[in-house]
């Protein structure tokens, strides 16, 4: 889950971290209003969407007056701010922060990551901050100084310092900023991030070290324990299959290709979406109706998957273990005719009651394609996903 720069300052603050005086606004009084409850001279209007590279997309703006601050209020609200990490379509800006425009003498690169072929706390820094920190790890990957924390261990006051010395850090500001790359380590491991980055991270001309941005993943599985956290969640910014989806609980993701894919289990699911590629197609969508798939959740699945205008043909692969086929059948069946289905659907069941499932599939009179095996099942499908994208 994500959430915004202002929510993660919040957080940040609360552990320590520095981070310049700023209010949300949610609307361009309300701009206006923190503007003057800051005081001069300098302010920054920045746009809060869940992806970076605002600054670059004309999201981030500074401010000489009260006037000014309105008026870029007034021109990034609303917006549709496209960066890098929104797509083409952009996201639309419903929030704003307005923040004390802070004096910069240098920008610096601090982040911390789950890294999962180590199995340890990938703890990063980098002189080069304010930039795309992929480009500088792809171009310079000599700029990108990392060190793999045992999550037993902790992050060591030797490792911080070796970082924040290697990135150039004047000796003066060497126990602010390790001081704040501690605290950052602490708010990630509290907090269950399973990202937690500063870029950038700055050094003021008077030798202050400042938390300028701040991006947050947290892992989906731990928020049961951080309500404060679950409470940032934005939907606006969420996509709305995927809410859909999570009211069911159903595991759904969106993808680009035209193949619609309803399975039961995630590695069953992983499997099905590498067929439909090695046979050609390109799947639509994840999705995991999980273990106890029910007719009500399978409609509801199959709704959600229709609901993208790019599914040229459906895919229903199950495995019935203790799920039994004749009662996915039934789901499947029930499904169908209450989203009224057009695409082709192709569907592929083995293990408990498969014969029974098979024989209530075929007596429906519904155009189901049948299959047995995988590769049948797929190379069914991308044909009919082909056929009627003609
Ligand atoms: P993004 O990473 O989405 O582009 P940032 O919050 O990093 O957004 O802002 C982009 C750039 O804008 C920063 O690298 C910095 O140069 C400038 N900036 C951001 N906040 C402030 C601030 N409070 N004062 C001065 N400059 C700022
Ligand atoms: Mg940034």
């Amino acid at each position: 889950m994500k959430i915004h720069e202002y929510q993660g300052k919040e957080l940040l603050k609360k552990f320590g971290v520095t981070v310049p005086r700023g209010f949300p606004a949610f609307s361009v009084d309300e701009a206006v209003e923190a503007a003057e409850k800051l005081g001069g001279p300098v302010w920054v209007v920045k746009a809060q969407i869940h992806a970076g590279g605002r600054g670059k997309g004309g999201g981030v703006k500074l401010a000489r007056s009260i006037e000014e601050v309105r008026t870029l209020a007034n021109e990034i609200l609303g917006m549709q701010l496209i960066t890098h990490q929104t797509g083409p379509e952009g996201q639309k800006v419903g929030r704003l922060l307005i923040e004390e425009g802070a004096d910069i003498k240098k920008e610096l690169y601090i982040g911390i990551v789950t890294d999962r072929a180590t199995q340890k706390i990938g703890v990063m820094a980098s002189s080069e901050g304010g930039m795309d920190i992929e480009e500088v790890a792809h171009n310079t990957p000599e700029k990108l100084l990392k060190v793999f924390v045992d999550p037993v261990v902790g992050l060591t006051d030797e490792d911080a310092a070796t970082l924040i010395r290697g990135i150039g850090v004047p000796e003066a500001s060497v126990p602010q900023a390790v001081d704040q790359l501690k605290k950052l380590y602490q708010v990630y491991q509290e907090t269950d991030a399973s990202l937690a980055e500063i870029n950038p991270l700055i050094l003021t001309g008077s030798g202050d070290i400042i938390a300028l941005d701040a991006k947050f993943n947290f892992d989906p599985n731990a928020l049961f324990r951080h309500p404060d956290i679950v409470a940032y969640r934005d939907l606006a910014e969420e996509d709305p299959a995927e809410i859909e989806a999570s009211k069911f609980d159903l595991a759904y993701i969106q993808l680009e290709g035209n193949i619609g894919c309803l399975v039961n289990g995630a590695g069953l699911a992983m499997a099905t979406m590498d067929t439909i590629k090695l046979f050609g197609g390109e799947p639509a969508n994840f999705l995991d109706v999980g273990g106890g798939a029910t007719a009500e959740k399978v409609t509801e699945a199959f709704k959600i998957m229709l609901k993208n205008p790019d599914v040229k043909a459906i895919l229903v692969n199950i495995f019935g273990g203790i799920m039994r086929c004749d009662v996915i059948a039934e789901g499947v069946i029930t499904a169908c005719r209450a989203v009224d289905l057009k695409v082709p659907l192709v569907v592929r069941m083995k293990g408990t009651n498969e014969a029974l499932g098979k024989e209530l599939l075929a007596k429906s009179g519904l155009p189901i394609i049948s299959a047995d095996s995988m590769a049948e099942a797929a190379t069914k499908v991308v044909a009919a996903a082909a056929a009627a994208a003609k």
